[in-house]
């Protein structure tokens, strides 16, 4: 994992240190003298992490913090601050600027490399969500990058797994401005709380007399439906090397007893808030992958998830020696529907059209709009001769029953001509496959229309 990292210190040696520190890992590092220059970095370069000192003069490190959390442009870049105070009041206040982070001076190698290597890991899954969403040209970017909208600062959901009452408590009332949570002390009916309802974050308060906290932590992150939400460890002084491991196993962040209430707070805030937008970056993805392979008018799959997905069906068939079918499907003289009822008509009738497709094929069928009043069906493990019938009772259910027309009391009678092909010697590839059955289309519409051609074998 390689990631470009930022280091903002104004004194040199400082600078040296961690950049020193950095390279021997491997990481590409960049360095900055003053708030100034490193906001100008992160506007003119890709920027993977940001170490950033506090006390600069000019502008110190919570504006330059405020600053880059407030553009759009480097919101998304994890800000780890680095300070010589150990006091809670700046952790807080750095928090609160957006710092996805801190360290304390001295820095800890173990702490630096671990804390680095994390929220990188964070920041690559954020990228390319980003990336998806942008490459899809989802129109809502611009929402999706307002971080602090609608319902991400709703309160949060929070599972607080922790084997004593007396800090539940506490931890409880802490959080209790932000979050509902749900406190529990069995770890294991924990962790099917976490994959039933839908939490923001699971709190881990590693305090349990005869059972290992990474052993939830790594089962949160393995199931499928607790992988995405975030996960916040407590531990003790002096347990680093459990922290290094839970941070390898995919732990979100840390705290260390004893508790600072601000602290928590604003930590669990940070990991809802991620939480949420990447939730939201998700849910764009798959509807912007959705709306990009779907017909809009019939709400069949378009031609593009054809081209795709036949490709597979079509490989699949030959690996497993399965048959393979595939009926397209014309509407005839559908010009003259539009000329006599106009173009709003023709979209009913191939919107019912699509509607009697879906009612006659099975789950295991793909049907598509191939484009214009073509539609075609794949029918997986399906011989020619059943592939015939199921299309005869296709044809047969378009032409028994009048189209109706929305706002008009006239019903049409449509009739469709269809071509059948199913795989086997001479089609070697899905483009050959289509062609066969277009083909045997024509010969149906040559022959008088409303009726079933399979190609010869
Ligand atoms: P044939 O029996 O030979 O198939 O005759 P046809 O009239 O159905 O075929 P032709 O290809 O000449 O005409 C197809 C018509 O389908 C022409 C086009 O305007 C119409 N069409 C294509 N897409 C749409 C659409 O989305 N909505 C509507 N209303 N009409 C469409
Ligand atoms: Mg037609
Ligand atoms: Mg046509």
């Amino acid at each position: 994992m390689t990631a470009r990292i930022l280091v903002v210190d104004d004194i040199p040696a400082n600078v040296k240190l961690l950049e020193a520190r950095l390279l021997a890992e491997y990481f590409d590092v960049l360095t900055a003298e003053n708030g100034y220059r490193a906001l100008e970095i992160c506007e003119q370069t890709q920027v993977d992490l940001i170490l950033l000192d506090i006390m600069m003069p000019g502008m110190d490190g919570f504006e330059v913090c405020e600053r880059l959390k407030a553009n759009p442009r480097t919101q998304h870049i994890p800000v780890v601050m680095v300070t010589a105070l150990d006091q809670p009041s700046d952790r807080v206040r750095g928090l609160k600027a957006g710092a996805d982070d801190f360290l304390t001076k001295p820095v800890n190698d173990l702490q630096l490399i671990s804390r680095v290597k994390s929220l990188v890991r964070l920041k690559s899954l954020t990228d390319e969500l980003r990336i998806r969403a942008e490459t899809a040209q989802n129109i809502g970017m611009e929402d999706l990058l307002r971080i602090h909208d609608g319902r991400l600062d709703e309160v949060g959901q929070i599972l607080l797994v922790d084997g004593r009452a007396s800090s539940q408590e506490r931890i409880i009332r802490a959080l209790k401005p932000i979050a509902e949570v749900v406190a529990m002390s069995d770890p294991q009916a924990a962790v099917f709380e976490a994959a039933e309802n839908g939490f923001d974050l699971v709190i881990v308060n590693a305090n349990f007399d005869d059972y290992d906290p990474l052993r939830l932590c790594s089962q949160l992150r393995t199931l499928e439906r607790t992988r995405f939400i975030p996960v916040l460890l407590i531990a003790d002084q002096g347990a680093e090397s459990m922290i290094v491991r839970a941070l390898d196993l995919g732990v979100n962040d840390y705290l260390i007893r004893p508790l600072d209430p601000n602290e928590l707070v604003a930590r669990c805030l940070t990991q809802i808030r991620r939480k949420r937008f990447n939730d939201r970056l998700r849910t764009s993805v798959k509807q912007t992958i959705e709306l990009a392979v779907t017909d809009g008018l019939t709400g069949l799959s378009n031609r593009r998830y054809l081209d795709n997905h036949l490709k597979i069906l079509f490989a699949r068939a030959q690996a497993r020696g399965r048959p393979l079918s595939v009926c397209i499907t014309d509407i005839d003289r559908f010009k003259l529907v539009n000329d006599t009822h106009g173009h709003d008509a023709g979209d009913d009738v191939l919107r019912e059209f699509a509607n009697r497709i879906r009612s006659t094929v099975r789950g295991a069928d793909l049907a598509c709009r191939f484009g214009g009043e073509e539609f075609v069906v794949v029918m997986p493990d399906t011989p020619a001769d059943v592939a015939v019938v199921i299309a005869e009772r296709l044809r047969a259910i378009i032409e028994g029953k009048p189209f109706a027309l929305k706002g008009a009391d006239v019903a049409l009678n449509v009739t469709a001509s269809m071509g059948i092909a199913t795989v086997g010697p001479g089609i070697e590839t899905p483009e050959q496959f289509l062609k066969h059955a277009d083909r045997a289309l024509y010969e149906a519409k040559k022959a008088g229309r409303n009726r079933v051609v399979a190609a010869a074998a």
